[in-house]
């Protein structure tokens, strides 16, 4: 009979001394499914991840080991990319058992945790001791070092995205060794949303503040003219807002999703916004699908982590079977863009399940999506049928592309990696500090060498 995956790979662990998961390379014959791969596919089931070895080491020693030996190496957050960003021929790292909360240090309002923490872990955690992150992205799935590698973000005019949260992060180079960089440190703006493309991350400390109650309501039937005549006033109404909309005239599935931090003050729900009319049931993104796996609404009060983001941790998030793809404009093009993707509807008809808008607070992070200035972040939510999206996709991106849209490190795009690489004035200066630190090219994968350093 041949050993199951997990019975495999429990089989290896127990007989190997160091404990070092190498399934691949210890058997030419390793999977009950090869077409599975060594290390499974994307959340998406949109590829199968190409590495000829997939490791779980247990111990940071463990993983200095394996990366001072690699030729090439990638690490796997929580698999939730649909680009190849963490893809890899050769070694790939699992590092989802590095999840342990290591320091909460409430006088400096920091906390650290291993880099494979998922944040819906985390925030738990923080909320129980009276603290809280100041935003999240649309699902709490999602591991720490993964989502700051690809600047991962929720929405809010005052808000960053996550990988702003952080205030130092800590990695295995090249050579297995470890380094750190912190907050004011040179360079630290360079290595935060690192692409996976300069060590493995193994710790990260992020800013934390006091946790804090959060309302959460949905208006439903905004109408195009209502979102482009008063797109800043919408997006101001709360402390994080998101407009949901499939593009077309008939605005039923265009809503608002307002997210108001609870404060002592009284406060009263208007029952209309901009014509839109506030919910009187709970409702998902996609406002005829199953709400059960959305975060409460109608104004009913609770914690930070669980109306932050839309989707509730306990349930698989957004729609069965989906493609994404986002792109990030400055805020003073949202309008144009608005009107273009009107313009585009009869198209986006055939192969969207539903785009998201958001508002990002620009920073100065050199990889980031919102660096230098204000984003605007317009996401699709696609069928699962690339062949039918791309061609779609690529009218969306000829139509952004005199806007100056950056694509998100983490979904789909068809752009050329010059017109992407161009978007990016830091990454000359992110070249030079990857190839300081990886002189060999050893993070490197097909994505990166496409994308960044072609
Ligand atoms: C349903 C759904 C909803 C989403 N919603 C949002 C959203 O609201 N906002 C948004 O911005 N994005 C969103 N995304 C995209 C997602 O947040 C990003 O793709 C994110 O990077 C995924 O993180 P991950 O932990 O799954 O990492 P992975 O996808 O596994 O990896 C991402 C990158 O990080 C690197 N990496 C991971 N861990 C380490 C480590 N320890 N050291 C070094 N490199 C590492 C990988 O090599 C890779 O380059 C969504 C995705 C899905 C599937």
């Amino acid at each position: 009979m041949k050993p199951s995956p997990v019975s495999r790979r429990q089989f290896i662990k127990s007989a190997t001394a160091a404990s070092l998961v190498s399934y691949g390379s210890l058997s030419g014959q390793v999977l009950a499914d090869p077409s599975q791969g060594v290390a499974g596919k994307n959340w998406a089931e949109s590829f199968t991840y190409g590495a000829a070895r997939f490791h779980q080491p247990e111990t940071i020693d463990e993983l200095r080991k394996l990366v001072r030996r690699s030729r090439r190496v990638k690490a796997l957050g929580g698999r939730h990319s649909f680009s190849r960003i963490a893809d890899t021929e050769a070694d790939m790292i699992g590092t989802s058992q590095f999840n342990q909360l290591i320091e909460l240090d409430t006088k400096n309002r920091t906390v650290s945790v291993g880099a494979g923490m998922k944040y819906g872990d985390l925030a738990e955690r923080l909320h129980k001791a009276g603290f809280a992150l100041h935003n999240l992205a649309s699902l709490p799935h999602i591991q720490v070092g993964g989502s700051i590698a690809t600047a991962t973000h929720g929405s809010g005019d005052g808000n960053g995205n996550l990988a702003t949260q952080v205030r130092g992060l800590e990695w295995v180079t090249a050579e297995g060794e470890l380094t750190r960089l912190n907050r004011g440190d040179p360079n630290f703006e360079g290595a935060v949303v690192h692409l996976g493309a300069l060590g493995l991350i193994t710790h990260v400390t992020l800013d934390i503040l006091p946790a804090f109650d959060v309302r959460q309501y949905v208006y439903i039937g905004l109408s195009p003219d209502q979102l482009q005549a008063n797109f800043d006033a919408i997006f101001s109404s709360a402390y994080s807002v998101s407009v949901f909309t499939d593009w077309q005239q008939d605005p039923g599935l265009t809503t608002i999703w307002l997210k108001h931090k609870v404060s002592g003050k009284a406060f009263k729900a208007p029952t209309e916004l901009f014509g839109a009319q506030r919910a009187a049931r709970h409702v998902h993104p996609i406002v005829n699908y199953d709400a059960e796996v959305s975060t409460p609404q109608m104004g009913v009060v609770g914690p930070w982590f669980r109306r932050l983001p839309h989707f509730l941790m306990e349930f698989r998030p957004s729609t069965a079977a989906e493609l994404q793809s986002e792109f990030f404009v400055a805020r003073k093009h949202a309008v144009a863009v608005i009107g273009e993707l009107h313009g585009l509807r009869r198209e986006l008809a055939e192969v969207l399940q539903i785009s998201e808008i958001r508002t990002v607070k620009g920073d100065d992070l050199w990889m980031s999506s919102a660096y230098g200035e204000n984003q605007v972040a317009f996401h699709f939510t696609w069928i699962k049928d690339w062949l039918r999206v791309q061609a779609v996709l690529t009218l969306v991106e000829e139509k952004l592309a005199p806007l100056g849209a950056r694509p998100h490190w983490g979904k789909l795009t068809t752009m050329g990696p010059e017109v992407l690489r161009a978007r990016y004035p830091k990454l000359p200066e992110f070249r030079q500090l990857a190839a300081q630190l990886d002189p060999t090219g050893k993070f490197h994968n097909d994505y990166l060498e496409k994308y960044v350093f072609g």
